[in-house]
């Protein structure tokens, strides 16, 4: 079929999760696959739905007419609030896909979920629609899960205390300490785990990540029986500037322009994970004493029971670091670790956070919250060699050190050469001929057949 002039293979319904780690990779995978000739539909929540101003114009949008709050996330329960997600918008986003096969003249050759929006799996089966799961973190996340139910069944899952820097057995690399649990009932763990490994009705798992970083994938394709696609790092194949849900404070970068090269350190902890004044505190004097340049993102809600994070700043920390620290709410994090005079990145370790530091061959402070940051932190300290962990409470001296080691000590000398080695390699993926790029040939080949 040609549409003004241009070959059309037909229609992709997108399905993302709704929160910011999960949005700009599917609008990314979005663009690419329009680039290869699918016309693209994105079927999204009310909740947290993205301004037109921030994607691209050829991605049309099916709402989808759900009544979510915020307040699992507020509350931090991302648990109970994916399995509320998937819960209300099933027979929401069911109607809304029954419209669009009766209203479009093209035809849908495919839907792409998130993983974690596992109830559009359901119905695309349901509705004989061929669909792909779209995985947002890394295979390895994915293997770990798919061991829940044997370490559960052997009682390792619940927190022992006596265990936490044991080898899982089965799991290179990852110690108890480094599961990737949440502050939630296990049950409800184990459901939304169970859920979103069903990849049964799909022809394919496709993953934000990359051969040189991943290893489970022949494993994997073994256990589920699927074709496993890793495609990443989206980031660098998508022709688009990122998707923010927050509006992006573009001051920092000519704060940035005024800095020496690689000689600041980023602070982030993305989207979702929160800190309590105690912490902030203790970052807070840890930066201080660092002596290095800082851009610190202090996302508003980011501070367990304050929306205002300036009160909660310690009594003389603006004064003292005013010459060499930039505060912000929310940052353009991209071009940020794309700055020449970034050296270092302090981060949660979120899987996007974490392929943006390493595109850009930026070494990492490692200081994981939750879920798969806690895989991704040991894969960067211990696999990768990218990083280090800031490993107890944090406290202000234990800071000031690991700054100082990853951005100026001899002893971070390896860290942030590996680093360098790994863009590269990094870079070889994407390239033609690269396993990302065959990858993503293959998917186009795997969808054009349906
Ligand atoms: N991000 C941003 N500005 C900020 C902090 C984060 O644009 O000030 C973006 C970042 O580039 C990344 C996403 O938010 O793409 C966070 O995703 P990630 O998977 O790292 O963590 P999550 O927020 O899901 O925990």
């Amino acid at each position: 079929m040609e549409k003004q002039g241009r070959q059309v293979r037909g229609r992709l319904v997108l399905v993302p999760c709704p929160l910011q780690g999960h949005l700009s990779p599917m609008l990314e995978l979005g663009s690419i696959l329009h680039s290869k000739g699918f016309l693209i539909t994105v079927a999204h929540t009310k909740f947290n739905f993205p301004k037109p101003s921030s994607h691209p114009d050829f991605i049309s949008f099916l709402t989808i007419p759900d009544h979510l709050s915020d307040h699992y996330l507020i509350s931090g329960d991302t648990i109970s609030f994916l399995l509320s997600i998937n819960a209300e918008c099933k027979p929401l986003l069911q109607d809304s896909l029954i419209k669009l096969v009766q209203e479009t003249e093209d035809k849908i050759v495919c839907v792409i979920y998130d993983t974690l929006m596992y109830c559009a799996g359901d119905i695309a089966s349901h509705m004989k629609l061929p669909s792909m799961v779209f995985r947002t973190n890394s295979l390895t996340t994915l293997f770990t899960y798919s061991k829940f139910p044997q370490l559960h069944q052997q009682g390792y899952i619940t927190v022992r205390e006596d265990l936490v820097q044991d080898a899982i057995p089965g799991l290179q690399h990852l110690r108890f300490r480094d599961l990737p649990m949440f502050d939630c009932p296990i049950e409800a763990l184990m459901e939304l785990a169970r859920n979103s490994l069903n990849v049964r009705t799909s022809s394919a798992v496709i993953s934000n990540t990359m051969e040189c970083l991943d290893e489970p994938v022949s494993e994997l394709q073994q256990q589920f029986d699927v074709p496993f696609l890793t495609i990443g790092p989206l980031l660098k194949i998508a022709q688009m500037p990122q998707c923010s849900l927050l509006e992006q404070d573009s001051t920092c970068i000519s704060w940035l322009d005024k800095q020496s090269q690689g000689s600041v350190i980023y602070v982030s902890l993305g989207s979702l994970a929160m800190i309590n004044a105690k912490e902030l505190e203790e970052m807070a004097w840890g930066l201080a004493s660092s002596n290095q340049p800082f851009l610190w993102v202090l996302r508003p809600g980011s501070v367990r029971g304050s929306e205002c994070i300036d009160e909660l700043l310690p009594q003389g920390f603006r004064e003292c670091t005013s010459e060499r620290g930039c505060i912000v709410k929310w940052a353009p994090q991209r071009q940020v670790l794309a700055h020449p005079a970034v050296g270092g990145f302090w981060s949660h370790c979120g899987w996007n956070s974490t392929l943006e530091s390493l595109s850009e061959g930026v070494p990492l402070i490692c200081q994981p919250c939750f879920g798969d940051q806690k895989i991704n932190a040991r894969y960067i300290t211990h696999v990768w060699k990218v990083g280090l962990e800031l490993e107890n409470d944090l406290n202000r001296a234990e800071i000031a050190r690991a700054v100082k080691r990853l951005m100026v000590d001899s002893e971070g000398k390896g860290t942030r050469q590996n680093a360098i080695e790994l863009k590269k390699k990094i870079e070889l993926c994407t390239m033609e001929g690269g396993s990302s790029y065959n990858s993503l040939n293959k998917l186009v080949e795997l969808i054009s057949c349906n």
